[in-house]
């Protein structure tokens, strides 16, 4: 036996973990506070891999030698505390399965575009015929997959909370899109500790490393000035190349991945299978990332050509009477959502709200006062949002349920619209997920078209 492997919460990642542990060998116990699903069930079952669910049990979890704990449990419950107390290492899935990999890992962190970004550059890679893995917050747990197969490569969705508990994890390439106001609630309210935890995806990298990051992000620029990054580092910027990386004009995106003096080759946004300003940071980092795995410009373009971003993110439900119907349920915070009234240059119905996570609305305020015509606020408590715009929106109206914002919005839609569903909120107060919020105004929406 190698040693006793606690894991903390039984979900995606903290399955797969165990399932990793118990095939190399070590004493795994898996303790979840809540209902463990029934899929989890049957896998630590097949396993072999004692649980329990409903409590965690300090004399089976105090013994441990390591514990992996799930990115949703707070490092402030007791258990962790005591855990910290005793010197018991914590560790994230990711961590964990890390040491199982000889892949060159890609990383990509940020507060938004994480999801994104991480599938096109696996769909670039897949596409030009490497031998790619996907994993972290998408998908199956990279532990799972790990227990059966390694990969060349592996793109991961990293979130600040998995960077929380990360030791050795070293990418080969790290990406980081921007670092604003999120999740405060699990930093003490403090942002730089936030910052701090997005910067530990770098923390191991030396030399033979590469660092994408989004340099026009006010948080990242005033962090570079603080510290000294002894990677090689590709700046993107939506003002033009100005340094190593990816930069925008008027038409292009142009890229200098190299030392040399001049743009390395460029490509025509229409080219790009994502639209809005954000996709344009996406799309320079998953390009950029491609690029520094030797992709060709040929390869890369082809790969463009068929990407399909996932649901829920400025996805285009339907056209009806001349009216687009967006959902970009994704849009959990206010800086999405500026990104999402941003990047459509027509009339907005903005069908907006929920859960408030110490929102700060102004500066959504200009382009709401510019492109939206009407807003719908749906959540249980309207009272911050409707403060925020009343008088700079032509109409606000208010609801409760999704079939009757899409209603109203239909109604107030004119042809040449867009109706929006960009909430810059969580969805817990009306909504299972983001994902639940996104399917209801989808089948709203479709319900229209049949009347
Ligand atoms: P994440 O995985 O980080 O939550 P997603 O790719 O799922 O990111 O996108 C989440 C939301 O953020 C979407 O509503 C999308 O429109 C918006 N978004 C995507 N990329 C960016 C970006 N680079 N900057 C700001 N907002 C973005």
């Amino acid at each position: 036996m190698k040693g006793r492997i606690v894991i903390l919460g039984a979900g995606e990642s903290g399955a797969g973990a165990a399932v990793l542990a118990k095939k190399n060998g070590y004493d795994t116990f898996v303790s979840d506070k809540g209902i463990i699903s029934s899929e989890a069930k049957g896998i630590l079952e097949e396993n072999a891999i004692p649980f329990e669910e409903g409590k965690h049990s300090d004399h089976l979890i105090l013994n441990a030698d390591e514990v992996v704990k799930s990115p949703g449990i707070p490092a402030t419950i007791p258990l962790v505390v005591k855990l910290k107390e005793k010197g018991i290492p914590i560790i994230d899935e990711l961590e964990f399965a890390f040491r199982f990999t000889k892949a060159k890992i890609i990383a990509v962190t940020g507060t938004n575009g994480k999801t994104t970004t991480t599938l096109l550059i696996y769909h670039l890679l897949k596409e030009a015929g490497l031998n790619v893995g996907l994993g972290g917050n998408v998908g199956v747990s990279m532990a799972k997959q790990l227990a059966t197969q390694d990969f060349d490569y592996w793109v991961l969705e990293v979130s600040s909370f998995q960077l929380d508990g990360m030791i050795d994890f070293r990418p080969h390439i790290a990406v980081l899109l921007n670092i604003t106001p999120d999740h405060l609630d699990r930093y003490g309210f403090q942002m730089q500790q936030y910052i701090d935890s997005k910067f530990r995806i770098m923390q191991n990298m030396g030399s033979d490393e590469h660092l994408i990051l989004f340099a026009d992000d006010e948080n990242i620029k005033k962090e570079l000035n603080k510290r000294h990054i002894g990677t090689s580092m590709y700046k993107l910027s939506l003002e033009g190349l100005k340094e190593k990386g990816a930069g925008v004009t008027a038409e292009k995106l142009q890229f200098r991945l190299t030392d040399k003096n001049s743009v390395d080759w460029e490509l025509t946004k229409s080219e790009l299978p994502i639209r809005g300003k954000h996709n344009l940071v996406n799309c320079m980092a998953a390009i950029s990332a491609a690029h520094l795995v030797k992709l060709s410009p040929q390869e890369i373009r082809k790969g463009l050509a068929t990407f399909q971003n996932a649901p829920h993110r400025m996805e285009l439900v339907t056209q009806k009477e001349g009216v687009d119907y967006i959902n970009d349920s994704k849009a959990t915070n206010v800086e999405s959502a500026w990104y999402a009234l941003d990047s459509i240059q027509k009339p907005i119905i903005w069908i907006a709200g929920g859960t408030d996570k110490g929102n700060d609305y102004s500066s959504l305020q200009p382009l709401v006062k510019e492109r939206v015509k009407a807003l719908i606020c749906l959540g249980v408590d309207n009272v911050k949002i409707k403060e925020a715009f009343e008088g700079r929106v032509g109409e606000l109206f208010e609801t409760q349920t999704m079939n009757q914002a899409v209603e109203m919005a239909s109604k107030l839609a004119e042809k040449g619209d867009v109706v929006l569903l960009s909430s810059a909120c969580a969805s817990f107060d009306l909504f299972k997920n983001y994902e639940d919020r996104g399917e209801q105004f989808k089948t709203a929406v479709k319900a229209l078209q049949k009347n």
